[in-house]
């Protein structure tokens, strides 16, 4: 998702919760809830011939991993809160990030598996291919045709993906209200049933459930607004579970 859909989720979960934090923690939250895509493009930035590498990683870890990522940084959040720690935020704030990717339909294994293996290939031929080269320039420019091999394949996706996220990002003010409402309308779970298990599982019910949802689906009816409703409330387990005692 775009950084304005990510801190908005947060943000509401933060407005919605029944738990008060300081102001500076709240935004200290938000903030964190992209960074996750910020380190990717700020390894990218700082090596260019990792590109492919960093690129990889990043769709690996935003999608197939972005589950088990968030429950690692649920559980350091909640380890750093107990600790009194203040960098309990920023985990909160990554594992909010990991929870709406693995929500995104796009970010998929099923769409993007294929798509990764051949780039993992494309990688490694490319990598191999260039042992011979010692002058720093070959290397580079063999590297970037690496690049635009595995740009051409993801192009197909990326648009999908793009058009998804930017629709996201456009529907966002004008939708805030109404997915606020429709938060208040979703009974939440009594707090001593939630537990690490318990998130696991409704995170795979929100991958499972908008895994393939299209552009179209998206704005038909409040589509848009009850699936971003469900992605906070899931996000809200996560915050819930936190403060448990
Ligand atoms: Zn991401």
């Amino acid at each position: 998702m775009e950084p304005i859909v990510h801190q908005g989720l947060s943000n509401l979960v933060i407005q919605m919760g029944n738990v008060q934090i300081r102001s500076y923690e709240a935004k200290n939250i938000v903030k964190a809830s992209i960074e996750p895509d910020l380190l990717k493009k700020q390894e990218i930035e700082a090596n260019v011939l990792k590109t492919p590498k960093v690129l990889y990683n990043w769709w690996k870890e935003h999608s197939l991993w972005a589950k088990d990522l968030a429950i690692i940084y649920i559980k350091e959040a909640q380890k750093a809160y107990r600790d009194q720690q203040s960098n309990w935020t920023q985990y909160l704030g990554w594992a909010f990030h990991f929870i709406t990717d693995r929500a995104t339909p796009y970010h998929s294994p099923n769409k993007l598996n294929p798509l990764i293996n051949s780039i993992q290939d494309d990688f490694e031929e490319g990598a191999n291919s260039l042992k011979g080269f010692s002058v720093k320039s070959q290397i580079a420019g063999g590297l970037l045709n690496v690049g635009a091999n595995i740009f051409s394949k993801a192009i197909d996706l990326k648009i999908n993906h793009d058009d998804f996220e930017d629709l996201c990002d456009e529907k966002w003010i004008s939708c805030k209200n109404m997915i606020s409402e429709i938060l208040l309308s979703l009974k939440k779970p009594d707090r001593s049933i939630i537990n690490l298990s318990f998130i696991k599982k409704k995170i795979n019910y929100l991958h499972e459930k908008y895994k393939d949802i299209s552009l179209k689906w998206i704005n038909t009816n409040n589509n848009y607004e009850k699936y971003m409703a469900e992605i906070v409330f899931v996000m809200d387990l996560a915050y819930q579970f936190i403060f448990k005692e």
